[in-house]
Parts: structure tokens; C-alpha cells; sequence
């Protein structure tokens, strides 16, 4: 019998050789808080819109669909505001896909791209797949980042691109916006803010939005994944300069929003008062989360997201597996000591609490408390 062949066997281009996939786990899991999806189904009339709305196109579907997906643009805008209009809209199959465009566009190979680690995981990933070097900047302690700091690091490696996330994927942290202002100053090139959680943020937390004026080189993604409960449809975008639209239809594929997604996001769009109905419920249990774990000696993370960055853990590895093994998935992001879990229905995050508190008693071990050592 021939052997199957495998990846070493296959012409890769180099700079793909040893990288790793993108992959949090899909388990079949009774509770899942490991990727920052909205806990809460589509509520039915939203599922019935949605479902008036893609019969329309169906028999239409022999035709492409509009390549511009001006109507869709216009509505985002409209959801958005601040006077933003549809030519400084653009969307794509999730925002993973808007940010593949941006780099594709502004990186490439000689390129470079700046992040503040830890961040999102698939912005190195992206910078990879499009053959533009990844540079990792650093935060604080406390994984916030200064306007001075931020501004230094841009300064010293004058990136192609630089990658803002807020709050911030993993931890939680919102940008202030001296901070935004500082890189776009400082930056020779692009300056990309994800928002793909702004909706959650608490009262007072600024948005890139306002800073968009005047500053063609600056750039502001969303998503409707998150607090529309849409991750499953793909439908991402960003408001920026008209003229950036321009350089992102150079490099999209054609048609590459089909009817049915431009449809379906139109008919969500129509109803965004009552599918972001979830979100306060949803950042009150991110709140319960973060007291919650605070009083259980952990070290907690100020979230403006609908997760929490929780550390202290002596074995983290061995806490994720004790909630995976009483049916609870979150998220290992990489960071030796710390976990992160998204907040979820109010039964949930019980369910989160009770199965922590069974791991931890194990001896799931608390770091900075000796009594509480893994066994
Ligand atoms: N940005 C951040 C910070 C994220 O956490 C995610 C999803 N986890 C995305 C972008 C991508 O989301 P989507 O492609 O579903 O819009």
C-alpha cells in the first residue's frame, strides 16, 4: 500500500513551513465559552426575517450578486453613525476577512506589521498568509498600553502596518483614545483598530470612529459575530476613508459577499435594536465573572468585553482540562497561568463557577496561595 502523503511531502512556500493553524477546539460540549460567541440563539423574528429575506434571492441566485454590496454598505453605515456614509464602508465574510484584504492591500512580502502581544491570534496569521513580517510589540504588566509606549515601539520599527485591538482579544483592555492618536501620528503607515467588541465595552469607552476624520490612514473593523449573534453568517466590516475602499477592491475576489449573507446581514441590520437586546444581559455576567473571580483570589483582568482574562493559576492546563472534564469549555490563549472565558447566559456562567470550584478544590492550584498548591 502507498503511505498518504503529508504536508513534508508537498511543495509549501517556505515561509509556511512549521506554522500552525488557526484551531480553537470545536468539542461538542454542554457549555461552551471558548470563542466569544453570542450564548443566545437568533431570537425568531429575527429568524423569520432573515429567512423571508434569503427566499427573496434564492430563485436570483443564477445571477451574481451586487460586487459593491451597496445597500448592505448603506445600512452599516447607518448602524455606525457619525455621519459615516456607505463609500467608507466596506464587508466581507467576517471581519478575519476584512483584516486578509487590509494586509493583502497594505502588506505583502517586504512588509511589515506591528501588533501589541498579547492580541488577536489571527492578525500574525493573516500578516503570515499574506507574506507580510510579523513584529510583536509589548504591553504593560497589566496588559494595558501608554500613548508614549505605543508610540515608541511604532517609532523604533515604522511598520506598514500596525494593528490596535479594543478591547482587546484576549484581555479585555479598551485603548484610550490618546493612545489610537499617538500610533496614527507616529505610524508611516496603516493603522487598523479592531472593534470586533465594541459593543460591549463599558459606559464612557471611546471608539476609533470619532477619530476617523482627517485621517485617511486610519482604519476601524467590526463584526457582526459578537454582539448580533451572527458569528455564523460572516459578515465583518470596517468604516475608514473612502479611498482605502478603493485600494480593497483591488485585491478582493469578485462577487466575494454572496446574496444570500448580503441578505441575511440586511435583515439583521433591520432588527439591531432587539438582537443587541442580549448585550447588557450578557456584559452584566461578564461583570458577575469578573467579582466573582476576584473574591476566589484570582487575578482578574478589567474587561470591556464579553469575556474575562483570569490568571493566578499554578497549572493552567490542568484547570482547563478539569472544566473540560465536567463539561466546560474555554480558552487556553497561550499565556502560561492565565485562561479566558467568554461570558455567557446567566446559566452559564453557573454552570462556569461550579465546575472552577470543583477543578480548583481538585487542586487546580492558585499560585500566589501556597495552601491551594496543584497535588
Ligand atoms: N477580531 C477579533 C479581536 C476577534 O476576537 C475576532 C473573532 N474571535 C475577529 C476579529 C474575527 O471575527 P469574525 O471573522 O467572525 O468577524
Amino acid at each position: 500500500m502507498t503511505r498518504r502523503p503529508t504536508l513534508a511531502d508537498l511543495p509549501l512556500r517556505p515561509d509556511l513551513v512549521g506554522a500552525e493553524p488557526y484551531g480553537a477546539p470545536q468539542l461538542d460540549v454542554p457549555v461552551a465559552l471558548n470563542t466569544n460567541e453570542n450564548s443566545y440563539p437568533v431570537p425568531q423574528p429575527v429568524v423569520d426575517a432573515i429567512v423571508a429575506a434569503v427566499a427573496q434571492e434564492v430563485a436570483g441566485l443564477n445571477r451574481y450578486p451586487d460586487r459593491e454590496a451597496v445597500e448592505l454598505r448603506t445600512d452599516l453605515a447607518r448602524y455606525l453613525g457619525h455621519d459615516l456614509t456607505a463609500e467608507q464602508l466596506w464587508a466581507a465574510n467576517g471581519s478575519n476577512e476584512v483584516l486578509q484584504q487590509l494586509l493583502q492591500a497594505f502588506g505583502g512580502p517586504g512588509r511589515t506589521a506591528l501588533g501589541f502581544t498579547p492580541a488577536y491570534s489571527m492578525h500574525p496569521i493573516l500578516a503570515t498568509g499574506t507574506g507580510t513580517s510579523w513584529l510583536d510589540g509589548r504591553r504593560g504588566e497589566d496588559f494595558t498600553i501608554s500613548a508614549d509606549d505605543a508610540a515608541k515601539q511604532v517609532a523604533e520599527h515604522a511598520p506598514d502596518l500596525v494593528f490596535l485591538c479594543s478591547p482587546n482579544n484576549p484581555t479585555g483592555t479598551a485603548l484610550g483614545l490618546d493612545v489610537v492618536d499617538a500610533v496614527v501620528d507616529t505610524a508611516p503607515g496603516m493603522v487598523i483598530v479592531d472593534e470586533a467588541y465594541a459593543e460591549f465595552a463599558r459606559e464612557g469607552t471611546p471608539s476609533a470612529l470619532t477619530r476617523l476624520p482627517g485621517r485617511p490612514r486610519l482604519v476601524v473593523t467590526r463584526t457582526m459575530s459578537k454582539a448580533f449573534a451572527l458569528a455564523g453568517a460572516r459578515l465583518g466590516y470596517l468604516a475608514a476613508d473612502a479611498a482605502v475602499i478603493d485600494a480593497l477592491r483591488l485585491v478582493r475576489l469578485p462577487y466575494h459577499l454572496s446574496a444570500l449573507t448580503q441578505a441575511a446581514a440586511r435583515a439583521a441590520l433591520a432588527h439591531t435594536a432587539l438582537l443587541l437586546g442580549t448585550v447588557e444581559a450578557i456584559k452584566a455576567q461578564r461583570d458577575r465573572i469578573v467579582t466573582e473571580l476576584t473574591a476566589r483570589g484570582l487575578d482578574v483582568v478589567p474587561s470591556d468585553a464579553n469575556f474575562v482574562l483570569f490568571g493566578g493559576l499554578a497549572d493552567h492546563r490542568a484547570v482547563w482540562l478539569g472544566l473540560l472534564d465536567r463539561g466546560v469549555l474555554i480558552r487556553d490563549v497561550g499565556l502560561p497561568g492565565w485562561l479566558r472565558v467568554t461570558a455567557g447566559t446567566p446559566e452559564e456562567t453557573g454552570a462556569f463557577l461550579a465546575a472552577l470550584d470543583g477543578t480548583l478544590q481538585l487542586g487546580g492550584a492558585l499560585q500566589q496561595d501556597g495552601s491551594k498548591e496543584k497535588a
